[in-house]
Formats: structure tokens, sequence, C-alpha cells
């Protein structure tokens, strides 16, 4: 038996490394010159970084646990907190669910909101969000559109670059849905001795993809081939022809670990209702920019050493860039590999915004270093900067997305040996990726 898997990221590594150890056949069909897809390495100032995913969620097992299965180190951010800039200053961000908060008094002594703002905070109108609906109409119901737009906005800004008038809450945010409609908007503080909520490889979350690539290339009937992408598929008797710019290739099985638009052409034969719901999922474009400043410079380290590890942006505010992360403070091993420099990151790019990327890198760059300007103080020249684009990055877990994957699933169920999985369907994060990767393998195996 032999499975062809197309799209060599951390979902497609992962269905492979399940299918081979059944003991068939697997071709991992990447289309770009690496594995990896969004966990990429790259390099700033001769440091190798991430420029895509920097972390994982560490509540979910997946992730740690295949780092783990792949004796990869382990290690988690720094204490430092992220802060909020807005109404012109770094504010510290409160206790929230996804911008939703937590603790109103923090909310008010952080100065986030306006007066009136806080006042219609305060207010908190209880009801019940029964069907789907967006995340930031449910919480602007509770506690007014100030929340929304200047906390749940660089919040999920920060994980979807989506916009919160738009994204499912039964999808995204699925607790926040049932904590709505209770009277008490409140969830246990975690104990200190709780586990951190994130946790990444040390060294680089990068070194997932690359050591599970190594790990199956290592195994006898694997081959993980790159440069290759998959134009058509079809069926044909009992399995599929793949078709590459080198050749068709045969399979038994098939497992498009694609993102959705690519899954959407290459299913439209096979499964046409399935590839017309995936046509209907909105993609965020966005772009990584990481900076390395030297330490030493002046004003450098007065600038930045603010005891964070970053700061969110609300789109209201109307800055260039949504987020900066300071990686030389949220991770040990950053600090420590970019000896004398200090390593930062801003991303840019929201969905619709796609023109606002259209530029050339050097207009990111002096745009993000603008931003970071008016944000910290830091007017020094960086040694480095390297631009990431992210192209259709993130897919947009609209209102009804839970069912438009249903629908999906249905239809590609009904295609004997057919199975997709990755960031499109069940969770963007890397552990639900790898969930889907793991569940696309155990779908063929039945
Ligand atoms: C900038 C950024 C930062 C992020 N940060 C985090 C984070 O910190 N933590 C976190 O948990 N998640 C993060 N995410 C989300 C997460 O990284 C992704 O959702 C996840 O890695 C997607 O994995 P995937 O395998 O499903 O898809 P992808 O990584 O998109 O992989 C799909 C692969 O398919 C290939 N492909 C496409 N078409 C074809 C074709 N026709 N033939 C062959 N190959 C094809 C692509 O080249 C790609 O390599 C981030 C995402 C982005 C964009």
């Amino acid at each position: 038996m032999r499975v062809v898997v197309v799209g060599g990221g951390v979902s497609g590594l992962t269905a492979a490394r399940d299918l081979a150890e059944t003991g068939v056949d697997v071709l991992v069909l990447e289309a770009t010159g690496e594995v990896g897809g969004k966990l990429r390495r790259g390099e700033v100032s001769g440091t190798a970084v991430d420029v895509g995913a920097e972390a994982m969620i560490n509540r979910r097992p997946e992730g740690v646990a295949l780092a783990t299965e792949l004796a990869l180190p382990l290690t988690h951010p720094t204490p430092a907190s992220s802060r909020i800039w807005t109404r012109d200053a770094l504010r510290p961000l409160p206790r929230t669910l996804m911008g939703a908060p937590l603790d109103l008094d923090q909310l008010e002594r952080a100065g986030i909101l306006s007066p009136d703002g806080m006042a219609r905070a305060r207010r908190q109108l209880v009801q019940q969000v029964t069907g789907d609906e967006s995340v930031g109409e449910a919480v602007a119901q509770r506690f007014g559109p100030e929340v929304v737009d200047r906390l749940v906005e660089p919040l999920l800004g920060g994980v979807y670059a989506g916009q919160a008038r738009q994204i499912s809450i039964r999808s995204a945010v699925p607790q926040l849905a049932d904590l709505l409609g209770r009277t008490e908007f409140t969830l246990p503080v975690p104990p200190p001795d709780a586990p951190p909520v994130f946790a990444a490889v040390d060294g680089g979350m990068w070194r997932l993809v690359a050591a599970a690539a190594d790990d199956l290339r290592a195994q006898p009937g694997v081959e993980v081939r790159v440069g290759s992408p998959v134009t058509a598929v079809r069926r044909t008797g009992y399995g599929f022809v793949v078709a590459t710019a080198g050749g068709d290739e045969a399979a038994d099985a098939l497992v498009l670990a694609t993102p959705a638009a690519p899954t959407a052409r290459l299913l439209g034969d096979l499964a046409p209702t399935a590839a017309a719901e995936l046509e209907r999922i909105g993609y965020a474009s966005v772009a990584v920019v990481t900076f390395a400043f030297d330490a030493s410079a002046p004003g450098v380290a007065e600038a930045l050493d603010v005891g964070a590890s970053g700061f969110l942006v609300p789109p209201v505010d109307g800055r260039a860039v949504k987020a900066s992360t300071f990686s030389f403070a949220k991770w040990d091993w950053v600090r420590e590999a970019a000896d004398g420099l200090l390593v930062l990151r801003t991303s840019l790019g929201r969905f619709g915004e796609e023109a606002t990327l259209q530029v050339p890198d050097d207009e990111l760059v002096r745009a993000s270093l603008t931003d970071l300007a008016a944000a910290t103080g830091l007017t020094a020249a960086p040694v480095d900067a390297v631009v990431q684009r992210w192209g259709a990055g993130l897919p947009q877990y609209w209102v009804g997305h839970s069912e438009r994957i249903a629908r999906i699933r249905a239809a590609v169920a009904a295609v004997p040996g057919l199975a997709v999985c990755g960031a499109a369907y069940d969770g963007v994060g890397i552990p639900a990726c790898i969930a889907s990767g793991h569940a696309a393998a155990a779908a063929l195996s039945r």
C-alpha cells in the first residue's frame, strides 16, 4: 500500500509519521524548497530564529508530545508579559479570556479604555450565546464595543490576524461562549506552580518540522520530496493518480495537508462539494519582520528593556504593526544565541488589509521602525532586518465555520482512501494541526 501526502507542513508530516508507523509506503510531496510550512527557520545577523510560528500551547498534549518523541528539548517563555500599545502608551495587559476582561479593576488601572468605555464595561449586560455568533458581537453585548476594539481585536489578531466581528465564538473560543452567559465572568487565577501556558522547542520551533522530516527520511519506504507542487489529483479504479511537474505518482490513498485554496483546487473533480466549501474559507496575509539591534548602541537597551515580552496593538489606534514580540526578553535561547544583540520581531497585516502589505520590504521595515520608535523611544538603526511574508497565511474561522467543516468532512469521507488535514479545519495552532494530522492518518488506517 502506498499513501501520498500532499503538503509538508506540520499537519502533513504528522500524518506521514503515523502512516509510516503502520508499515505502508509514504511519499510526502511539498511544493516549496523546504518542509515545515509556517514553521520556518530564518537568520538575522547570523542567528537562527523562527520567522513563522514561534510557540505552541502547552495545555494541549500534541505539540509537546511530538517534540518529546523527536527528542527535542522543550523550553517555556520567560515570565515577562505583553503590553497593549494603545491611547499613546504601553499599558499592562490585564487578565482576559481572549480579550474579555476577567478583572475589571485591573482593566481600569491599565487605562486601556476611555472613562465611557470603562463605565459600559462595568455595566455588563449578561446574555446567553445560543447558536454561533462572532466573538466581537458577543463580547460587545456584555462589555461594550470599546472592549472589543481595544482588547479583543489585538488578542484575536495575534492568533487569527482576523476581525473580531467576523470570527466565530464557537470555533475560536468556545469557552468564552459559555462564560459570557454566566452572571459572574470569572475564571480561577492559576496557582503559581501551574504548568506554563506556552512551550517551544529550545532553539526554535522550526526544529520540530526539521526533525520530523529527518526522522521520516530515515525510515524505509518513506520519501519526503521538496520542490514538488501537486497540480492535480484523479481517481483511478481503486486509488489515485497525483500529478506533479516531475510526472504522475500512483497512490492507494491520499492525504491533502494543504491550505484551503490549494485543497479546493485539487478536490474540484474528486469532491466538488468539499471544494466549493473550502473556497469560502478566507485567509489573512501577514508579514513578520525580524530585527537585530546592537545591545550596546546608545539608547537601545534603555528603550527596549521595558520589562515586557512585547506589545499588541488595537487596529483602532491606526498603527502599521499589529504586534511586536521582544524575542530577546521572551525566550532565553534567543537572548543566548544572539550574543550582544537584541532580537525582536514585528508583525503586520490583518484580514482585509492585503493592500497594506503590497509594498517593498524596505517599507515594511521602515513602518515597523517608526512604530517601534513611537512605542518605546527606540531610534537606533538595526544591525539587520529580515522580512518574511506569509501570503494567505492564516485561515479565518468565520461564524458558521464548524458547520462548514462538517460538510467538508462528510464530502471527503464519501471518497474512499481520501483524507484532509491542516489549519483550515479544527484549529490553527500547532497542536491542533498535529491532532488533525493524526486524525487523517487514523481515518485512512480504519
Ligand atoms: C506568521 C505566523 C505565525 C504563527 N505563529 C504561531 C504560533 O506561535 N503558535 C501556533 O501554534 N501557531 C502559529 N501559527 C499557526 C500555525 O503555524 C499554522 O496554522 C500551522 O503551522 C499550519 O500547518 P499546516 O501543516 O496545516 O499548514 P502549512 O504550514 O501551511 O503547510 C502546508 C504545506 O503545503 C504546501 N503546499 C501547498 N500547496 C501545495 C501543493 N499544491 N503541492 C504540494 N505542497 C503544497 C505548502 O507549501 C506548505 O508547506 C502561525 C502562523 C503564521 C502564518
